[in-house]
């Protein structure tokens, strides 16, 4: 069950920063500027709640105007919070796990504080205080701020995924450094010339592209922050979420083998773990491991 989940997340989810490359999941395409509208909002809430506070104290506002107008400053900080972690430029695989957990928890807090308003109003409503069309549109508020939710929630699990897809590999090098019986039902290993570029990328992405009509699904490219949190040297490597055994997997392999760029593919988990299957593109990265002991 994982591991389809895992291949209907990843293939979509592809983290593009070649050039000429199409950026392809709703969640993942930036909006250059909601940072910056984000970060305007927050200093307009922040302005307007010491403008309430001072108005509170010489009398002229009652106090439940700044309890209204301190929850919209939370309300904009938490935005702020999503537009670096979930709208943001950052890529799913250099979230770290911390920043992941502010995401969840401001979309979380987001849905709350909605959502105690929508039963606020609820009762307005159905003492005939408040119009249905009114009423209305908190519930549409708080029905959007629920998709942000979901939306963070699948990002998270799309980073957890790849964390997995990391420490198969690992686990898999270590396995085939000590050679460990057979591990060609779970792993194909090409060494070819022993070494690969980044810079080689888009060509083969564009290859790809051209022989199969859409994007080489690449899940991970090069450092990220998640490989470095697991000690592992993802430098000059990708890795491609494409099943290596079915056809666009097999075109991709015998590709590599022609230009003899070193790959490894991971098949489908066998061992027990329940990982996606991916071609990762280069030599083994457990290294920085190794050289730091
Ligand atoms: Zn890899």
């Amino acid at each position: 069950m994982f591991r389809l989940r895992a291949a209907r997340l990843l293939c979509p989810v592809v983290l593009t920063i070649l050039p000429g490359a199409r950026m392809l999941a709703a969640a993942d395409t930036p909006a250059p500027t909601y940072s910056a509208l984000s970060d305007a909002l927050l200093e307009r809430a922040e302005k307007e709640v010491a403008r309430i506070q001072a108005l509170v104290e010489q009398g002229t506002l009652p106090k439940s105007q700044l309890e209204e107008a301190k929850l919209r400053l939370a309300d904009a900080q938490d935005d702020a919070v999503l537009a670096r972690t979930l709208y943001g430029q950052v890529r799913v695989q250099d979230l770290t796990s911390e920043q992941a957990g502010e995401m969840i928890a401001a979309a979380q807090r987001r849905v709350d504080r909605e959502a105690k308003i929508v039963a606020e109003r609820r009762t307005l409503l159905d003492n005939g205080i408040l119009a249905k069309s009114e009423f209305a549109a908190f519930q549409n508020e708080l029905d959007s701020r629920q998709r942000v939710l979901d939306l963070a929630k699948n990002r998270l699990q799309l980073l957890e995924e790849l964390r997995q897809m990391a420490l198969e590999e690992q686990r898999l090098e270590r396995a085939a450094r000590m050679n460990a019986a057979d591990l060609k039902d779970v792993m194909i290993r090409y060494d070819g010339n022993g070494t690969f570029d980044l810079k080689q990328l888009p060509s083969i992405s564009s290859d790809f592209e051209k022989h199969f009509h859409h994007a080489l699904p690449v899940s991970a490219i090069g450092e990220t922050a998640l490989h470095r949190s697991l000690g592992l040297d993802h430098r000059n490597r990708v890795d491609v979420a494409l099943n290596p055994d079915q056809a666009e997997g097999l075109w991709l392999r015998q590709l590599l083998e022609r230009l003899h760029v070193p790959y490894l593919a991971f098949r489908s988990a066998v061992m027990g773990a329940a990982t996606a299957p991916h071609i990762h593109i280069g030599t083994g990265s457990s290294r920085l491991k190794l050289a730091q002991r």
